[in-house]
């Protein structure tokens, strides 16, 4: 479960999270949306450290992410995350890609790392592209190869930001299907996107952001016919 109690972050004297309050709870998938600059970068990556909070609490599984103990080591490394570019390494194949930081980071044996990379990239259907090097693959392929990569390290929270915002429109399907999957598993999910379809299939929860601020967080459904605040209500006209 992850918990945002009262969190406000600034980049410099710019306010950019206002009073974050938000629970998503195991198996839960999460879609947040909102106007550029709202916000939803950085509150997921807030999530995982790769930016820092300066009030309030985040909790991952019960754990502060602000207290420093090796406890959140732990916690950062059961949280996966995809980004709209793939940041895959260029001069490694895809099974090297996905076995790295297993091994480097978590000290698995390479053989089982490998075993496991060709396990994750069968279910991401491009087991057959393991001996590929990215820039060989097509950029659905690439994002795919970024999920499974993430799952190779057993994480119990994914992240995605705008992960099919960088494709061309006949390989946003393939990258949403395999996201689907992963939540008919079960995976917590917090997923930064504006594709409205996915999100009233797949959420269990919408979150929409204006300025900093959670401005709405409910049942898809309910947000998308019956959207409470006029700031929600201009959004969607202009995505609809
Ligand atoms: P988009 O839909 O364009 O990805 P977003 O909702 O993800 O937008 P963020 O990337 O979280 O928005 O950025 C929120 C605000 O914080 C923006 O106004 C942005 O310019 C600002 N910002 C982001 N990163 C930094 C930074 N490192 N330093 C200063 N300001 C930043
Ligand atoms: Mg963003």
């Amino acid at each position: 479960a992850i918990e945002f109690a009262g969190v406000h972050k600034w980049y410099g004297a710019f306010h950019v999270l206002r009073d974050i309050r938000l629970a998503v709870h195991p198996g839960e998938r999460v879609v947040v949306c909102g106007p550029s600059g709202s916000g939803k970068s950085t509150l997921i990556r807030c999530v995982n450290r790769l930016e820092e909070h300066q009030k309030g609490a985040i909790r991952v599984h019960g754990v502060e992410l602000s207290a420093s103990s090796r406890e959140i080591d732990r916690v950062r490394r059961e949280v996966g995350m995809v980004f709209q570019q793939f940041n895959l390494f260029p001069h490694l194949t895809v099974l090297q890609n996905c076995a790295l930081a297993p091994v480097w980071a978590e000290g698995v044996k390479r053989r089982e790392a490998e075993d496991r990379a060709h396990a994750l990239l069968a279910k991401v259907k491009i087991a057959d592209q393991a001996h590929k090097y990215p820039s060989e693959l097509s950029g659905g392929q690439q994002q795919r190869v970024a999920i499974a990569r993430a799952l190779c390290m057993n994480p119990k929270i994914m992240l995605f930001d705008e992960p099919t915002s960088a494709l061309d429109p006949e390989m946003v399907k393939e990258v949403l299907d395999t996201m689907t999957a992963l939540a008919s598993e079960g995976m917590t999910m917090i997923v930064v996107t504006h594709e409205m379809g996915f999100a009233r299939r797949v959420a269990d929860k919408v979150v929409f952001m204006d300025n900093g601020e959670v401005v709405e967080a409910g049942d898809p459904e309910e947000f998308f016919t019956a959207p409470r605040h006029e700031r929600a209500r201009q959004f969607l006209s202009r995505l609809l």
